[in-house]
């Protein structure tokens, strides 16, 4: 058998009120020396008093890079907020060296517990594998309270693995690509979790925001378990790639993703109409009006998707052109 590692954050600790108490638990851990990776908002709300603050106000490359510089001595990297400070507190534990702790402040995306980062690079999406955080610290009562665009964004993200799982099928069956059946299974059983949960989760009781944290939290390590994002992403983020690629910058990743699935269900000749229905209770947009786009960028987005990355899916199949993309957005409503 090949040669295969997996990698896990060290501790993932759910706990109410552990956000207020970051730098005791930092110290318990054995780190005085940490660094903060914020925007304006998680700065004035989370930051513990005296921290020492980067701030990082997008998910580029050269904002990471400003950011490694900025944490001069620390002996430990936080990431406050939602994706982009956590993926670029990854880059910068990387860059420097040291741990990186996730302290995540919406349940937007799987990005909080995984050992990918997803930035951008000179307007084009640049997504790696490093590793994941050694440390992900949660705070329930913090995540039901964030605003429900990014509790419907972390649903999208997890509901995108009906097709992600399937695409990767695809890929084994026609490529031959190895296909691990425990990381497949995993995921998919996120999917399943939410979708039972969804009415919780849509009202963003404590019970809902649970099962969607630990089903983001499970993604993650899914990814680490396969030292790919492979079970996790297939032509549902390849289209959610595609529309930053045109928008010129990221956007809302997870509600891009809902409406992804939407369209990979309908080529993958699945239950679209169910996968809509779900994303609909929960409040999630379903049409590209709903992402902010016109119609024309969203099916240029469909056809492009596969352009984007080396990783096989329904869209190559199909050979998707602009052509199918327009007739499976009409036949799905998204435009
Ligand atoms: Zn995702």
């Amino acid at each position: 058998m090949n040669f295969r590692e997996i990698d896990l954050p060290s501790r993932v600790v759910l706990k109410p009120g552990i956000i207020g108490q970051l730098h005791d638990v930092l110290a318990d851990l054995g780190y005085d020396r940490p660094a903060y990776i914020v925007d304006k908002y998680t700065e004035e709300h989370f930051l513990p008093e005296g921290g020492e603050a980067c701030r990082a106000p997008e998910a580029t490359i050269s904002v990471a890079e400003s950011a490694a510089s900025c944490v001069g001595d620390a002996d430990v990297v936080v990431g406050i907020g939602g994706g982009k400070n956590i993926d670029i507190a990854k880059y910068v534990g990387w860059k420097r060296g040291i741990p990186v702790v996730s302290v995540p402040t919406i349940p937007s995306h799987d990005g909080l517990a995984s050992p990918m980062i997803s930035l951008s690079d000179s307007g084009k999406p640049y997504s790696q594998y490093f590793r994941p955080p050694h440390y992900v610290l949660v705070d329930p009562d913090v995540l039901c309270s964030a605003p429900d665009r990014f509790v419907q964004a972390g649903f999208g993200d997890v509901i995108g693995k009906y097709t992600s799982v399937y695409d990767w099928w695809i890929a084994h069956v026609d490529r031959g690509e190895y296909f691990g059946r425990y990381s497949a299974s995993l995921a998919y059983l996120t999917f399943r979790h939410v979708v039972r949960a969804r009415r919780q989760i849509a009202r963003k009781t404590p019970e809902g925001i649970n099962v969607l944290m630990e089903a983001l939290v499970t993604n993650g390590i899914v990814m680490g378990i396969q030292h790919s994002s492979r079970p996790a992403s297939g032509s549902e983020h390849l289209i959610s790639h595609a529309l930053d690629y045109l928008r010129g910058k990221k956007w809302m990743h997870g509600l891009q993703v809902g409406v992804g699935t939407i369209v990979a269900a309908y080529f993958q000749g699945r239950d679209w109409e169910r996968i809509r229905k779900f994303l609909e209770g929960v409040g999630a947009p379903t049409t590209a009006e709903g992402l902010g786009i016109s119609d024309e960028m969203m099916v240029r987005a469909v056809a492009i998707a596969k352009t984007l990355r080396d990783r096989y899916t329904i869209l190559h199949r199909l050979d998707v052109d602009e052509h199918l993309a327009r007739q499976a957005l009409r036949a799905t409503e998204v435009i």
